[in-house]
């Protein structure tokens, strides 16, 4: 028999899956794939129920119902002053993973040079290369993750078509400048060359940090697809609603990669994100605000315990080092030991990098109850005989 697709074959299955597997079958406390224990927004949910119940459920628009591209544009507007035209360039998809592929999908062509930074998300690469794109890395290391400025503008070339810039930045939790994005977009202006933004964590900056969209600097409005999820921004990542904004030219090709790739979005969903997305600004800032605090509680907690805590500016995530723990091992290791042993789950760190990444960091997601993370803490604090 022939083979099948030779790409898709020869990968496996994600780190999130696979950990969160592990985590159930070892009855662990699952701080590995980012999900909050929460249940989102009463509000939101009871929107989705009224609207599964009293309006249509049949096919929506192919570019989202008109409620929720005007609520994206308006967003946009009250937050980043974008101005944003809801019919022509808003369009909502099924989570920011599919806005990523229709992303990639419509902007590039066989043999287009894609940069992109590690750590990066795991899905960036596998559509980059399915959409024929030839990724050219740079890699940020921690602890600083510093933007390696002189390696990425080597990256950029006469063959760049676009660069992937994901702020706030999952597994890092860094938040771009001003600057460094001031940095990428000169790039781009001289190489002539795109940027998907992904933004999933747009409301999770802290500190009063403001997340800047790269689309809002000079140049940048025609250049940039930038990528929402309301998964993220509602805590509510099952419903899968994401939303892409862009100038029509590039919005185009990306909604005929959309037409094909899923068509449309449960229509109730939309509708109740359109609701979410009007909310006032004390929801967006109580979500960033719980969210620091939980942060603070986990770090603080694993500092005690000898992990080397890294600097979180937003996300939902914390990297740590473990080198502290004599662990002969690298991290996929340690995470496999920490979920059967001390019965907690983390993510290693060089998942998110293409080879051999550095392999002695762990990442700790803390969108979770803080009964959850406190369980995490003294599981940990009991099996390696450590106080709090
Ligand atoms: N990008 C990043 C950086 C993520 O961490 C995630 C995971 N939530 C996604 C995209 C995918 O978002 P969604 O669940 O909306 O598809
Ligand atoms: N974004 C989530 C994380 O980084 C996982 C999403 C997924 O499981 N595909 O943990």
């Amino acid at each position: 028999m022939k083979p099948a697709n030779t790409l898709f074959s020869g990968l496996g299955t994600t780190v999130f899956t696979v950990m969160s597997q592990l985590a159930v079958e070892h009855k662990s406390v699952n701080l590995g794939q980012g999900f909050p224990d929460g249940n989102g927004p009463d509000d939101v949910r009871e929107m989705a129920a009224r609207f599964l119940k009293d309006q249509p459920n049949q096919y929506p628009p192919m570019m989202g119902v008109p409620d929720l591209r005007q609520a994206v544009a308006a967003h946009a507007q009250r937050f980043y002053g974008l101005d944003v035209n809801w019919q022509t360039e808003v369009m909502v998809t099924s989570g920011a993973t599919e806005a990523l592929a229709a992303c990639f999908f419509g902007l590039v062509d066989p043999g287009d040079e894609v940069v992109l930074i590690e750590p990066l998300y795991d899905s960036y690469l596998p559509i980059v290369r399915l959409a024929g794109g030839i990724p050219k890395l740079v890699r940020m290391t921690p602890p600083k993750w510093e933007l390696p400025r002189e390696e990425l503008a080597a990256a950029f070339t006469s063959k760049t078509k676009a660069v992937v810039i994901n702020s706030p930045m999952n597994p890092s939790g860094k938040v771009f400048t001003r600057d460094e994005l001031q940095f990428i977009a000169d790039l781009m202006i001289d190489h002539d060359a795109y940027a998907v933004c992904d933004e999933v964590y747009e409301h999770l900056a802290f500190d009063g940090r403001k997340h800047i969209p790269l689309m809002t600097l000079p140049g940048m409005r025609e250049r940039c697809l930038r990528v929402g999820s309301a998964g993220k921004t509602f805590s509510l990542t099952g419903w899968k609603v994401g939303y892409v904004t862009g100038a029509p030219a590039i919005l185009q090709p990306a909604a005929k990669a959309h037409q094909f790739l899923t068509f449309t979005t449960p229509p109730n969903l939309q509708r109740a994100v359109a609701y979410g997305l009007g909310k006032d600004q004390g929801y967006f800032s109580t979500l960033a605000e719980g969210l620091e605090k939980k942060r603070d509680l986990l770090a603080n907690g694993l500092r005690k315990l000898g992990f080397g805590v890294l600097e979180t500016e937003g996300t939902y995530f914390i990297s740590a080092d473990f080198k502290a723990f004599g662990f002969k091992g690298n991290d996929v290791d340690f995470c496999r030991y920490l979920t059967t042993e001390a019965g907690v789950t983390a993510i290693p760190v060089s998942a998110f990098y293409e080879g051999n990444g550095p392999d002695t960091f762990i990442r700790f997601a803390f969108c979770k109850d803080d009964a959850t993370i406190n369980e995490a803490l003294s599981r940990l604090a009991k099996y390696f005989g450590k106080p709090l």
